[in-house]
């Protein structure tokens, strides 16, 4: 009889103990996920805040003084229950322990966060920027002509598409150099950004590829920007290692309604651009869609 339950009682707990790891083991898994999807930057975006507004020293200063009253305050509560015959020691230990222990953990809290919010921001105009030239890239420009869009906050006014592409830029690489290609296109988002408004959007979306959004202009206006681009690039030497590099650049253009869709707007750019690079490179053309527009031509 005791034979038969002894091994019966040993595999019980046996059991027990299995199930009993194993949920731990869950948990902890689970605890494992939540700490690696817990964004401290997201959740401590006040703090950081302030870290960015104050900075370091005086956020550290602000946690050590609140981590203080706190203390003190538990002490003076405390005291109205609990007898302390040594009270006044009880006061000054509850406000000078949190000063010397939360003041250097808050100091280092604070600038890791601090780092890590410098590092997220560096990350995101990296993601959005075109390392050669420095402007927009791709992405950036789809994603800030989308939000353009969402905001609907230019429903009066027009919507502009300008595509530049520079002429025989693979020549350029194969006579000077593709570094010497890389200063052309750098000089090129120069220009660009000089001929255009500071509000217009501009982004490097190919090789040699540009464009900019443009909106409330109309036709004139449009063909003032692009002539004026055209103009300023014959007109640029490029210096690179000893030569003097010049070139010149095609532009397409479309205008429509602000209700437009960028990507229409890029595609009818597009098409003229390959018509100015059919009719023999360095000038502009423009399809205007909005009411009693029409096709306008520059060199
Ligand atoms: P077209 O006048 O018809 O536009 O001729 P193209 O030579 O300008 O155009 P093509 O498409 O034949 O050549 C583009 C060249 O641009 C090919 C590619 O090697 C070069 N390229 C693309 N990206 C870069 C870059 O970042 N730096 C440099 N230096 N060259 C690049
Ligand atoms: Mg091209
Ligand atoms: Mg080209």
């Amino acid at each position: 009889m005791i034979v038969d339950t002894v091994p019966d009682a040993l595999r019980n707990v046996t059991r027990s103990l299995s199930l009993g790891w194993r949920l731990a083991c869950r948990r902890l898994a689970a605890l494992a996920r939540a700490l690696a999807a817990f964004d401290p930057l997201r959740h401590m975006a006040a703090v950081v805040h302030l870290v960015n507004r104050l900075g370091v020293g005086w956020t550290t200063l602000i946690f050590a003084v609140f981590s203080a009253l706190m203390s003190v305050s538990i002490v003076l509560v405390a005291s109205l229950f609990v007898d302390m015959p040594n009270y006044r020691t009880h006061l000054t230990l509850s406000l000078l322990i949190p000063l010397a222990v939360s003041s250097p953990f808050s100091f280092l809290i604070c600038s890791a966060l601090r780092d890590l919010d410098k590092a997220r921001r560096t990350a995101i105009v990296l993601a959005r920027s075109d390392v050669l030239t420095g402007i927009a890239n791709r992405r950036a420009f789809f994603e800030g002509a989308n939000r353009a869009r969402r905001r609907g906050g230019d429903t009066r006014r027009s919507k502009a598409v300008l595509f530049a592409d520079i002429d025989h830029f693979k020549a350029i690489n194969d006579r000077y150099g593709h570094e010497a290609g890389d200063a052309v296109l750098r000089s090129f988002a120069v220009l660009l950004r000089q001929c255009t408004r500071s509000e217009d959007l501009i982004a490097r979306i190919g090789g040699e590829e540009f464009v900019a959004l443009i909106m409330g202009a109309d036709a004139a206006s449009l063909s003032s920007i692009a002539e004026g681009l055209l103009q300023r690039v014959r007109e640029t030497e490029v210096e690179y290692c000893g030569n003097r590099i010049s070139y010149t650049v095609s532009i397409g253009g479309a205008l429509g309604p602000s209700s437009s869709s960028v990507d229409k707007l890029l595609a009818l750019a597009d098409a003229q651009l390959y018509d100015v690079k059919r009719n023999g490179r360095n000038a502009f053309q423009l399809a205007n869609t909005l009411v009693g527009g029409a096709q306008l031509s520059a060199a």
